[in-house]
């Protein structure tokens, strides 16, 4: 059975103020390397997302950075990939990220992390893909974006089915868990639908 073997992370360029979510991606990193999939990412040493990609890469893991050029600096560019891919945009950076993964997964991070999940979020719901997109809750970090989707629902501006366009895992253990039940949707060029993008 085909199975989920490049995985796209979104999270934060920064730390954060608390040890969970660092821990989270380290244990990701490492759980990803150890099942044999393919780390897809921001391309950057800094914050969590440096903190993902060292443990996979520690862990003889394979990741591919994908970072805009005008970025390389400010967030590092990491030098110790398995393959650094530098875009000319921040657009073509995340079409490229979009097109390299089976599956996406937020943990927690900022505004760049959000906007790169919702992204996914919205053109599942466009129908422009059926990749898995799961949600990794660290210590209740999904509960804010669960909340605003929530009021969306409420307030009409969004329908019920919308639930259905992602997946929240509570913690890295059951991410690992969902992506060995998962499989890989069609491709975009399969389905026609690559040139919509
Ligand atoms: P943050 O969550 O704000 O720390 O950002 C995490 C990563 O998301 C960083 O690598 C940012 O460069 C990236 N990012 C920020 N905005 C966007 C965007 N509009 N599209 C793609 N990536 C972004």
């Amino acid at each position: 059975m085909p199975r989920i073997g490049s995985v796209a992370v979104f999270c934060g360029g920064q730390r954060g103020h608390d040890p969970l979510p660092l821990a989270a991606a380290t244990a990701l990193g490492r759980g990803l390397a150890k099942t044999g999939r393919r780390l897809v990412y921001g391309g950057g040493r800094i914050g969590l997302m440096g903190a993902l990609a060292d443990a996979a890469l520690d862990a003889g893991g394979e990741v591919v950075g994908v970072i805009p050029e005008f970025l390389t600096r400010r967030e590092q560019a990491h030098s110790g990939l398995t393959r650094l891919i530098v875009t000319e945009s921040m657009h073509a950076r995340k079409q490229r990220m979009f097109a390299l993964a089976d599956a996406f997964l937020m943990l927690p991070g900022g505004l760049g992390t959000l906007d790169e999940t919702v992204e996914m979020i919205t053109w599942r719901q466009l129908r422009l893909h059926d990749k898995p997109v799961l949600l990794c809750a660290v210590a209740g970090s999904a509960t804010p974006l669960l909340d605003a989707i929530e009021a969306m629902i409420a307030a009409g501006f969004a329908t019920a089915s919308v639930r259905g366009l992602f997946e929240v895992a509570e913690g890295v253990e059951v991410v690992l868990e969902r992506l060995d039940q998962l499989v890989p949707a069609a491709s975009a060029a399969e389905t026609g639908d690559a040139a919509r993008l």
